[in-house]
């Protein structure tokens, strides 16, 4: 299989797909792995780990070019993500020298209670190609530090970069059993990768149809499992927000990284007293965005060809169920013809339950609804199926606590993006959008650890 870039569609890999024979080997060397690299101190797999971030750090430049191509994205955008992992990293190494557990009384004299974090054992890690850098990171680095031994499946369309990065951490020491690579097709190797016997904890991040199908079969399993699925994000305006600043961090929201984020931005809560100037704010906006992969682009190309045409059969479909295109709506054409690129579209006029309001689109693609006052804002952002992030622009600091408080998700904004998230911070969401863990932050420990109650009892001298 090639490895095409979206941004021009040219070759730049050939991609040997892995299969089931490859999985199972992957499986049974992680397996064999496991003993030693559990056994080595945390402290100590920091050491390696921190050796790691200053690797890919000396030599970011050449993740940061892997990641604009296979990926289609300007450099800088590339870089940053490069620094992103490496902060992930450098998080999760340190925990090396933490990995608390908890002591607490006991009710009976003499006795102690604690408990301690322990490795799971192999860990299936599949991740999507929105962020290729930071998404190998922030599963990869807690499962390490835990103590696991790691099979991971990248995405087809960014495998490049994790084949990359697994390079550098076995060359800082990662013993290169203990973390394995299966490039191949999800439903191909996903069903045997998340089923198998000897994995022990699986953590998926990627579409709710997907993980859906890998909650059902692992779970027939009973497998310690991690689900960071969809969202279709509400970004509300109120009638007394700051509209330019509100305008920016929309376009921001909508069509940074082409739309391609599980934080995305994609349904436009805007009171009626302010809907029309906002708008007007909102489509100036995403008219200046510049398409391409120079660094003073705005957004690049969408993953692949199917993700275009699924894009754009979304928008024909809105159209037909009575939505107006405000904005863009087509692929670009011209110089950009050759890439997989959506001008940033807006929408108006979809029902609340129309297939644009319910389906994460993944693409530059804004939906607006016009709301009477904040109770009915409120009540259309938690209109959804999803529960991942959203946020408010708003001057008031009564309606942004109750946003904060009220709303169904596993992230609340206030006067900024619906994305953004922080490496140390719990990242995840409710309802469709996971199934109730969080990573990375220390919460993703509770991932990639089992705790283990110790209780102590002494007899008095
Ligand atoms: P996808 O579900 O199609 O693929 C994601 C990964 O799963 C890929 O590696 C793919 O090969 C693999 N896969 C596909 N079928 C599989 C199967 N049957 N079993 C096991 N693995 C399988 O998703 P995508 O379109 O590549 O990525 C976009 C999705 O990821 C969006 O829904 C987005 O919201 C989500 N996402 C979520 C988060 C989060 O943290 N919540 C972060 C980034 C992306």
């Amino acid at each position: 299989m090639f490895v095409l870039n979206p941004h021009n569609g040219e070759r730049i890999a050939e991609l040997a797909l892995a299969d089931e024979t490859v999985v199972l080997s992957a499986i049974a060397a992680a397996r064999g792995a496991y003993a030693a690299w559990s056994a080595t101190p945390a402290v100590k797999r920091g050491e390696i780990l921190f050796k790691a971030c200053a690797l890919i750090e000396a030599r970011g430049g050449d993740l940061s070019r892997i990641v604009a191509e296979e990926a289609g994205k300007p450099l800088k955008d590339a870089h940053g993500e490069t620094a992103a992992a490496i902060q992930c990293g450098r998080f999760f190494a340190g925990e090396g020298q933490r990995l608390f557990g908890r002591t607490t009384p006991s009710n009976t004299a003499n006795k102690y209670a604690m408990t301690v974090r322990q490795s799971c054992g192999v860990a299936a890690l599949i991740t999507p190609a929105n962020t290729p850098a930071p998404n190998f990171a922030w599963k990869v680095f807690p499962a390490l530090i835990c103590g696991n031994a790691v099979v991971l499946k990248p995405a087809e369309d960014t495998p490049v970069s994790a084949d990359w990065m697994a390079r550098v951490l076995i060359e800082a020491g990662v013993p290169a059993a203990a973390l394995n690579v299966v490039q191949g097709l999800g439903q191909e190797l996903g069903p045997l990768l998340t089923t198998h016997d000897d994995v022990d904890v699986v953590s998926f991040t990627g579409s709710t149809r997907v993980g859906r199908a890998i909650g059902a079969a692992a779970g027939a399993k009973l497998k310690k499992l991690s689900l960071e699925l969809g969202g279709k994000n509400a970004f509300v305006v109120c009638d007394d927000a700051d509209l330019d600043k509100a305008a920016h961090w929309a376009a921001l929201s909508a069509f940074s990284n082409a739309g391609q984020r599980c934080a995305a931005g994609s349904r436009f809560i805007v009171l009626d007293a302010i809907y029309d100037a906002f708008v007007d704010k909102f489509i100036a906006a995403a008219r200046r965005q510049k398409l391409g992969v120079d660094d003073d682009c705005d957004l690049g190309p969408v993953i692949n060809e199917r993700q275009l045409n699924t894009l754009l059969a979304a928008i024909a479909q809105a159209q037909t169920a009575g939505a107006r295109v405000l904005t863009g709506g087509a692929r670009a054409h011209g110089a950009l013809a050759q890439g997989y690129y959506l001008e940033p579209t807006i929408l108006e006029g979809a029902a609340e339950h129309a297939a644009l309001s319910l389906t994460e689109l993944f693409g530059p693609i804004a939906a607006l609804y016009r709301a009477r006052d904040y109770a009915h804002a409120l009540r259309l952002a938690n209109s959804s199926p999803y529960g991942l992030t959203a946020c408010i622009h708003t001057r008031s600091i009564d309606r942004a606590w109750n946003f904060a408080q009220a709303i169904d998700t596993g992230v609340a904004v206030i006067n900024g993006g619906t994305f953004g998230s922080e490496p140390h911070m719990p990242f995840g969401g409710r309802k469709a959008s996971g199934n109730g863990t969080r990573e990375p932050g220390p919460e993703a420990l509770d991932v990639y650890s089992e705790l283990k109650d110790i209780y102590l009892w002494i007899d008095p001298p």
